[in-house]
């Protein structure tokens, strides 16, 4: 078992992490920012380093900080949890190249995963559906790039290859649009990503987005934890998840989870894994995989009762995988709300002082979150302060202890999405299930 992890993060993935590293007696080692070092997993980590100032570029993202946090703690692993380095093929390697274990794939399945292109190569390959485009990048020849949306056919969605978080995408109807829209996504990714590298994908009008979460040992073990659904989104973010995902004929389904298992096994995959498609007409459409724990693994750990972070923990200390899929019950509902610190309609951070803070609970409810009374919400970092997680036998009964949690949590000082997501939990289309990835904006925002 490995000794000493480092929580490379911060917030509610890093208490997350803090716990899962505690139930198997693995000493912990966090890093924090000069504003963090009041956060709880701080406080309660065997040891605790401060790495530098409040600008995640010099802290969080601080590469050689980290990996001299590592020499200095004699950590022999880092969790990189997600956001900030978790996606990182560079930061993987040089942690690796430093005698480190990377808690997560290998550098390279990192690397060519993190580039969507080649991801979608790799899953062509491995025999997994992706959505209709241009099969590789595109250049500067704009003639040429034209022929190619024509072909796919109007809209098309233009995307960076190294796109995350919901930025470097824009949608084209038409010749004209293509164009500006070529511009300014180029221009987004450079910026963003500093690789303008672009592909062209079909647009899908009313898709939901489905995803299959996975744990493999990378050495040859491989299960799958079935789906969620991260439909409810809001500018390509999402905002509240569920598993199972609702209304999926079973058979498309466990094709589905199959096909994913197999990729796994030709990549090579180690670690706990998420492929993300878009789904439509009964089809299924590869986007990108995640290769880092994601925010709304929850849902999943509620349905089958396995600890993810804990698995992932093992595979990192070179256990084969115990669990068999045989093995994997799946009972019940879950949902997840992701709890921001922004105003609810503005959607503008809300940075400050929580005055007061009451936590939801009770039978089947679970609060992932850093916030305490008093706590103060940094500007600098992702507004999410927490994630409320409902679990009920049915749909019907999780939804309904997630309406009365909402109800429960009490924030006081700022602002939060709380009341949007109390809309959404009453919303009687969400209630019946399957809404679309524009649904939220559609009908709520106005848009
Ligand atoms: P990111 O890496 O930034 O999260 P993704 O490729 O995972 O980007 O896409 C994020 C979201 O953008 C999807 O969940 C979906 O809402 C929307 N999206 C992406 N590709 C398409 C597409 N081809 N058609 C329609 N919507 C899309």
């Amino acid at each position: 078992m490995l000794e000493k992890v480092l929580i490379a993060n911060r917030g509610e993935i890093a208490l997350r992490i803090l716990r899962a590293c505690k139930e198997l007696r693995i000493k912990t080692v966090a890093v924090h920012s000069k504003i963090d070092a009041a956060l709880k997993h701080v406080k309660l980590a065997d040891e605790a380093i401060c790495i530098g100032p409040n600008p995640s570029a010099q802290s969080y993202l601080n590469i050689p900080a980290i990996i001299s946090a590592m020499e200095i703690t004699n950590a022999s692993a880092v969790h990189p949890g997600y956001g900030f380095l978790a996606e990182s093929a560079d930061f993987a390697e040089r942690v690796e190249n430093s005698g480190f274990v990377f808690i997560g794939p290998t550098a390279n399945v990192t690397r060519m995963m993190g580039d969507k292109v080649s991801a979608i190569q790799a899953m062509k390959k491995a025999g997994v559906p992706t959505v209709p485009g241009s099969d590789g990048t595109i250049d500067d020849d704009f003639e040429k790039t034209s022929a190619i949306a024509e072909k796919i056919g109007y809209p098309v969605i233009i995307k960076a290859a190294a796109g995350g978080g919901g930025k470097g995408m824009r949608v084209a109807q038409n010749t004209a649009q293509l164009k500006t829209a070529l511009s300014l996504t180029s221009k987004e990714a450079k910026q963003a990503f500093g690789n303008d590298t672009l592909y062209i994908e079909k647009f899908l009008n009313n898709p939901r987005h489905i995803e299959v979460q996975i744990l493999s040992d990378g050495q040859g073990g491989v299960v799958h934890l079935g789906d969620r659904d991260c439909s409810l989104q809001r500018r390509h973010q999402k905002i509240l998840e569920e598993a199972p995902a609702p209304g999926i004929p079973e058979e498309l389904r466990s094709q589905l989870h199959k096909k994913c298992v197999n990729a796994c096994v030709q990549i090579g995959y180690r670690g706990a894994g998420t492929f993300e498609f878009l789904y439509q007409d009964n089809e299924f459409f590869f986007i990108e995989m995640n290769t880092r724990i994601q925010v709304e693994h929850p849902v999943s750990e509620m349905i089958t009762g396995i600890d993810l972070v804990k698995q992932q923990l093992l595979i990192a200390s070179g256990h084969l995988l115990k669990l068999q899929q045989k093995d994997i019950v799946f009972r019940g509902h879950a949902f997840e709300c992701r709890i921001n610190a922004e105003h609810p309609e503005t959607f503008a951070p809300q940075p400050g002082v929580i005055e007061a803070y009451h936590a939801p609970g009770g039978n089947g409810v679970r609060v992932d979150s850093h916030i305490y009374n008093g706590y103060s919400v940094p500007p600098y970092y992702d507004s999410l302060i927490g994630k409320v997680i409902t679990y009920g036998s049915d749909r019907t009964s999780a939804l309904a202890r997630m309406t009365t949690a909402l109800d429960e949590m009490l924030i006081d000082g700022i602002e939060t999405n709380i009341p949007l997501h109390a809309d959404l939990v009453r919303d009687p289309n969400f209630a019946s299930g399957g809404v679309s990835i524009h649904y939220l904006e559609e009908k709520f925002l106005g848009n």
